[in-house]
């Protein structure tokens, strides 16, 4: 897969491609990530990249000029715009990305970007929350992460991602490590038993406790098994 990002500070992706897990897929060369710079299609001695807006009022605006000239280089590439007035992002949203061969993520800045350019060129806005950050850049790399790692062997096991929160509609269940007790607090029982089947059982009650508790709606949407509707009656009842 090939990861395109439009930015005007591509050094502060630095820190996403240098290093753990996103590091290694680049140099497994399982993901193609190309940081473009904006500025380097802006016309001029000053390579000027924003203006102020027609109509007046606050804040510049990213002219359409230098983002045309490099949109236009992407034909096969599926265009996001950062924006939080996009649709909200999620795994389901990430999990459907990852079927497209190419995308390009444009992080916006100041105002935003001139609307002709959202008119001609781009696919989908997506936003990462209810919230206004100062550019495109965290969302980018927000986005970009979250394919990246259900892109078959950039995790060691596909597992990992599988059970993940909303892999499958529900939160995810309690982890714990060694050693089984730390300054008198315990580890549950069962995940020390070996009984494979018992601490399935542990774990999905646990997902759908922490589902019930968190983010019930989560459990409204999904299409139960029967023994998760068991399960659930369970919890209810030991309430
Ligand atoms: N004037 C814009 C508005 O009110 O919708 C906000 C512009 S914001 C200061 C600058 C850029 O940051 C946006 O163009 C977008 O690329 C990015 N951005 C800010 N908040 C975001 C969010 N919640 N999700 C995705 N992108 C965001």
């Amino acid at each position: 897969m090939k990861i395109n990002i439009l930015t005007l500070f591509p050094n502060m992706f630095d820190g996403m491609i240098n290093e753990s897990i996103i590091k290694k897929a680049l140099n497994n060369n399982l993901v193609e990530i190309n940081i473009i710079n904006i500025r380097d299609y802006a016309k001029g001695k000053h390579k000027v990249t924003d203006d102020y807006p027609f109509g007046g009022g606050p804040g510049m605006v990213l002219k359409p000029e230098p983002l045309f000239e490099a949109l236009a280089e992407m034909k096969d590439s599926k265009v996001i715009l950062t924006s939080p007035q996009g649709e909200m992002f999620n795994q389901s949203i990430a999990k459907k990305l990852l079927k497209e061969k190419e995308i390009t993520i444009i992080a916006g800045h100041y105002e935003g970007l001139d609307e002709r350019v959202v008119d001609t060129f781009v696919d989908m806005e997506i936003s990462i929350g209810d919230y206004v950050l100062t550019g495109g850049e965290l969302p980018a790399m927000v986005i970009s992460d979250a394919i990246i790692r259900l892109i078959p062997n950039v995790l060691n096991n596909s597992k990992s991602f599988e059970e993940d929160s909303f892999y499958n509609g529900l939160l995810d269940h309690p982890h714990y490590t060694r050693p089984a007790e730390y300054k008198e607090l315990k580890v549950p029982a069962v995940l020390l038993s070996g009984n494979h089947e018992k601490i399935r059982k542990w774990r999905l009650k646990e997902a759908l406790k922490r589902t019930l508790e968190r983010r019930p709606e989560l459990i409204k949407e999904r299409e139960l098994s029967k023994e998760e509707k068991k399960t659930i009656e369970e919890i209810l009842n030991e309430r």
